[in-house]
């Protein structure tokens, strides 16, 4: 019994590659590629090197001491905001630009909703001198303005999506037409453990750089490997796949998963897929997503840009279906309280997103001597409006 994707991309039920007719060979050739390409010994050369000197990494694996005394337990926080471009979202984009490159790609495709996975995109490209268009909903390219900004300096044209509600699922739209148009020299790089197999594996195995440093940074600092606890956030579900991944088969660590529940689950303006959603086909895999009863995509809702996704992977949606990971979720307010408790007990900002994981602390039942990892997807430099909106820095 394994949680990890078997070789046609499935975990469970859930998985697989349901995609048009026209997408079939671009699939084919990375479902029989990326294995042999990411595994070789020049690509994890390639790839470890760019992570350590480009990225930064390792992160620091940062004993929390006084969010440790305030929940009576022992918190360790995994520095993913200290990655450059301030978040885990690098972490996937520097592995598809080398598989790319590998395939013989000259031209990168990616969607976008609050820009970050547009700006880690744009950012590698950047690195690599490779053509960069990022599609991204009309609605959100007024909303994010600072994003498009970065996108923009970075040299990538950023198209925007004039269909639907001009939001993520239709820059996802726009992007699988252009890929359609362009099979040959132009790569997509999906940003989560989302879409068609291979990319929720391939994702999965770039983020698991996280959950590969937790266990030696753990062992040189407790003197064992595995943790009580490891939680995360999940929006697709990368950081989190990133932070479970070399944990998955181990049941001695207990898996939480964090979505956001916006104004409540029964508010009507929600993003807890495992709650409100149901089987079905959501970018291009069968996975849990929130649908009208004819299975019409209903529209999410977070505060967080980065959560504001209606389904979620299909490895969490096993995880999920099976109970190896625990779901809670925190609201809007849940969320601002934590990333002000942060801030004040640790001098964190923490980006929106990963304040949804640090926000169930208050509702475990932890023991003194547990060992419990925090996932900190990102920083919150990108949110300090939000935070300003709300009057964070007056409290
Ligand atoms: C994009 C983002 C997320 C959500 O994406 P996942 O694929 O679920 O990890 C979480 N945290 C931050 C900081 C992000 O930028």
């Amino acid at each position: 019994m394994t949680y990890q994707a078997n070789k046609y991309g499935y975990y469970g039920q859930y998985g697989g590659a349901f995609i048009p007719e026209m997408l079939h060979n671009n699939i084919e050739t990375l479902q029989n590629k990326y294995l042999s390409i990411i595994e070789s010994e020049a690509f994890k050369k390639e790839f470890k090197s760019l992570l350590k000197h480009y990225v930064g990494r390792p992160t620091p694996l940062y004993l929390a001491k006084r969010l440790s005394e305030r929940y009576n337990t022992t918190i360790f926080l995994k520095r993913e905001d200290l990655c450059h471009t301030g978040a885990h979202k690098v972490n996937n984009t520097i592995g598809q630009i080398l598989l790319a490159k590998a395939l013989g790609k000259t031209r990168i495709i990616a969607e976008t909703g609050a820009g970050q996975h547009g700006v880690a995109t744009a950012t590698v490209c950047a690195l690599m001198g490779i053509d960069c268009v990022v599609y991204m909903g009309a609605v959100d390219i007024e909303r994010q303005a600072p994003n498009v900004k970065r996108m923009k300096m970075l040299g990538a044209e950023v198209r925007p999506a004039n269909s639907g509600s001009k939001t993520l699922k239709d820059a996802t739209n726009e992007a699988m037409r252009d890929w359609i148009a362009n099979p040959n020299d132009t790569h997509y790089i999906i940003g989560s453990v989302v879409g068609p197999h291979p990319f929720p594996d391939m994702v999965a195995r770039f983020q698991s750089v996280i959950s590969e440093e937790m266990k030696w940074q753990l062992k040189e600092q407790t003197g064992k490997e595995d943790p009580d606890y490891v939680i995360a956030c999940v929006g697709g579900g990368s950081n989190a796949a990133g932070a479970f991944y070399h944990y998955l088969d181990n049941d001695i660590v207990q898996l939480i998963a964090v979505e956001a529940s916006g104004l409540g689950v029964d508010s009507g303006e929600s993003a807890a897929t495992t709650i409100l959603g149901k089987p079905g086909v959501l970018h291009g895999s069968k996975t849990l997503f929130m649908q009208t009863e004819d299975g019409q995509v209903i529209e999410p809702y977070s505060i967080s840009a980065g959560l504001d996704y209606p389904g979620i992977g299909p490895v969490h949606a096993n995880l999920f279906e099976t109970g190896r990971a625990k779901f809670l979720h925190a609201t809007d307010e849940e969320a601002l309280t934590a990333v002000l408790e942060l801030s004040r007990l640790e001098g964190i900002i923490p980006a929106l997103e990963t304040a949804h994981a640090l926000a169930v602390l208050k509702n475990m039942d932890f023991k003194q001597e547990e060992v419990v990892v925090v996932n900190i997807s990102g920083r919150g430099d990108k949110d300090l409006e939000t935070y300003i909106k709300h009057g964070l820095d007056k409290k």
